[in-house]
């Protein structure tokens, strides 16, 4: 009995869910600011020559509620991941992310299955996919978009695989400037602005500068002298809540970050068949 009454105490007449939300809305606004000290900081120690971008910071808003997705908005975000096609579609209709925000720009980072062209490209406020890595994933969104805005062209990424391992998704190394060419010269309704890359998991970066962002380094230097473009016009997306910080000193000027803001999230159920098409690396 008396246990009951302190809990009472304790605990006041707040619904347990508006407790919940007041919380997670704390969290998430010291975590973005801290992510953003963190990326302020690590832009100023990049080398001189490293210097001519601010690197943008992508909230990876995956699994998490739309109510956070609102508070790192309002408190000045605006660019957000999702890897999966169908929440994003859920995310980018919601009445109250319609309404609170308008300039919201959402970046698909999951893998792309050729057959989901016409569904990404419904998507409203679609900013970027960082994902292509075929010329026929290209040229399916290259035809479907340019049925639904034959005007501005959709800025994409080419993922590249520098880890080599089989379960990741992304072109190879000696492929990239290929698919590269490929899109810019067959795919009018896409803006090629840069590579992308997740890289082996939990590398130790006291062993030094990790390998598979330094093979990205090299990749834009090679799409460059073979395609002619300069280093300014091809950007890197590269970094996540374990390494962002060390990727943006070796030139990264896009970083995904999702946990770090907000917060844990419990690991997705193992993928079905069905679910295969999309998803994760
Ligand atoms: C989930 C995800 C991230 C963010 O991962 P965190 O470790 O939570 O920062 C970044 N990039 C891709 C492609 C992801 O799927």
């Amino acid at each position: 009995m008396l246990t009951a009454c302190r809990f009472q105490l304790l605990s006041g007449n707040l619904p347990v869910r508006l407790r919940f939300a007041t919380m997670d809305e704390v969290d998430v606004v010291k975590g973005l600011q801290n992510v953003l000290d963190k990326v302020l900081a690590a832009s100023s120690r990049r080398p001189e020559e490293l210097q001519f971008v601010k690197p943008r910071l992508v909230a990876v808003s995956k699994t998490k509620s739309v109510d956070m997705i609102i508070t790192a908005y309002e408190h000045g975000q605006r660019h957000f991941g999702e890897n999966y096609i169908q929440e994003l579609t859920e995310k980018s209709i919601n009445p109250q992310i319609l309404e609170k925000c308008p300039d919201i720009c959402w970046h698909y980072i999951g893998h792309l299955q050729r057959n989901k062209a016409p569904k990404i490209v419904r998507i409203s406020h679609l900013y970027m996919i960082e994902t292509i890595d075929s010329d026929r994933i290209a040229s399916a969104v290259n035809n479907s978009w340019g049925g639904v805005n034959a005007v501005d062209p959709l800025r994409i990424m080419i993922q590249v695989n520098t880890s080599g391992e089989t379960e990741k998704s992304g072109v190879e190394l000696s492929e990239a400037s290929n698919l590269v060419k490929f899109v810019i010269e067959n795919c009018p309704n896409l803006k090629f602005v840069g590579l992308m890359t997740i890289g082996e998991y939990g590398y130790d970066v006291t062993k030094g500068p990790n390998p598979d962002f330094l093979r990205l380094v090299s990749c834009r230097e090679d799409v460059c002298k073979t395609l002619g473009l300069s280093k300014q016009s091809v950007e890197l997306s590269m970094g996540m809540s374990d390494d962002f910080e060390h990727a943006i000193e070796l030139g990264s000027t896009n970083v995904r970050v999702g946990s770090s803001i907000f917060g844990f999230r419990a690991k997705k159920p193992p993928v079905t068949n069905s679910a295969k098409e999309e998803g994760e690396s």
